[in-house]
């Protein structure tokens, strides 16, 4: 089959309403505009609805609060009003293990009945929270346990932006009201680098992003926020336009050949169109540089030849290259490369002019490290054909 017969990757066939036309409502995840919509569909005077957005925001992003009946600068009438139609809900958490390494990892449940596991990192000066996109993801990079299972569906923006408030719920973040404590705070970045393609589910990421953003928001700023992508181009300068966080890419190789293998997005759009791409990206969004990831795998990415052609390649982008070691999962096709070897591909990066941090697996006891997470309750392995399908091959 050739690549124009194959069925496009979309991004929104699998995406649920946002707005359910019968039942409650929920707010959680609504931009602006559809929260004014919402409200005045359901008498707010249209006078009163964007002061009235600008309220509801600032008590469920910034003081936690889910109960309308404590929203107490609302009148009485039009707190009972709002409980009548909407909800304030985010995914459920199903369970919390806490590694040695003070690492946290929860699975959480969202509407259907499935789970997607969201991973909190604290570190000296700050605390990562990893969040999920999607449940399983369509493509299949043969290096990450999430490719293994199959796409469930994309996560809706509360979903999203609801992995961070359970995270605060957990961690006691909520500021008394009032107060804005955005210095200091325990959780203080986002990544998104859980499971899933966050740029398969663009509008979703997007408006849960700015909501996190949003100074009536989670109130964090775009330079602490890094969304992952295996490279997906069409929608890099999108990223850049309408979202303008941080942006890392899931490089891994240094040629199409093997980069074909390890992530095979490549064969719809390789090195030369994904570098072509990310040029542009830093200006756009106006941020520094690019975080190049790339997964050490044993005689398989992690030559000296490899680091030079990674730095011939990437030559004029403001880059970062994070060297991540990979992390094994129960019948991988590969294995980590030594420490030495990493250290000696660090080095040539090093001397090249670029930061070449090597990420320290976190949680490891408790499966958390990148491209580990998988849900217990998905364990449907993608056939052969489904592989093939999805990376636009295709026989
Ligand atoms: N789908 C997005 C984001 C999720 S994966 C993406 O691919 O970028 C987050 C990062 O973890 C990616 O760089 C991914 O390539 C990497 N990763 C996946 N599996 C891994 C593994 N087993 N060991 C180390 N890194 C892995
Ligand atoms: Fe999907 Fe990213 Fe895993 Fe590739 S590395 S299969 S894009 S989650």
């Amino acid at each position: 089959m050739t690549m124009t017969q194959t069925a496009p990757i979309t991004q929104d066939v699998l995406t649920i309403p946002r707005k359910m036309p019968e039942g409650p409502i929920n707010l959680v995840g609504l931009t602006r505009e559809q929260m004014r919509e919402v409200l005045i569909a359901h008498g707010t005077p249209e006078k009163q609805a964007r002061m009235r957005v600008g309220q509801i925001w600032q008590w469920i992003y910034q003081w936690g609060v889910r109960d309308f009946g404590e929203m107490t600068n609302l009148s009485k009438a039009f707190r009972a009003e709002l409980a009548e139609s909407f909800v304030i809900e985010i995914p459920e958490v199903v369970s919390k293990q806490v590694s040695e390494d003070g690492t946290r990892k929860y699975l959480v449940r969202i509407n259907g009945g499935h789970e997607v596991e969201v991973v909190y990192i604290p570190e000296d000066s700050r605390g990562t929270l990893c969040i999920s996109s999607q449940v399983g993801c369509t493509l299949t990079c043969s290096f990450c346990h999430t490719g293994t299972q199959k796409l469930v569906r994309n996560l809706t923006a509360g979903e999203i932006i609801g992995q961070v408030m359970m995270a605060r719920d957990d961690l006691n973040e909520w500021p008394e009201q009032g107060a804005r404590n955005v210095e200091g705070r325990l959780l203080s970045n986002i990544v998104l680098m859980g499971m899933g393609e966050p740029l398969y589910n663009f509008e979703n990421v997007r408006d849960a992003m700015k909501i996190a953003m949003d100074a009536e928001g989670i109130q964090l700023s775009r330079r602490r926020i890094t969304l992952s992508t295996s490279g997906v181009v069409p929608e890099i300068a999108r990223t850049a336009q309408e979202i303008g966080c941080q942006l890392a890419i899931s490089f891994h190789a240094t040629t199409d050949e093997v980069r074909d293998r390890l992530v095979p997005i490549n064969r719809k759009w390789n090195l030369e169109v994904l570098l072509e791409a990310l040029r542009s990206y830093p200006k756009v969004s106006n941020s520094e540089r690019i975080t190049f990831e790339y997964v050490m795998l044993k005689g398989v990415n992690d030559s000296d030849a490899d680091a030079h052609r990674l730095i011939r390649l990437i030559e004029g982008i403001p880059a970062k290259i994070n060297l991540i070691p990979f992390n094994e999962w129960p019948g991988a096709p590969y294995e980590r490369s030594s420490n030495n070897r990493i250290r000696a591909f660090a080095d040539i990066i090093y001397n090249a002019g670029y930061a070449s941090p090597v990420r320290t697996p976190r949680g490891e006891d408790i499966m958390a490290a990148c491209g580990q997470l998988k849900s217990a309750t998905e364990r449907a392995r993608k056939s052969r054909r489904e592989i093939e399908a999805d990376a636009g091959l295709g026989d």
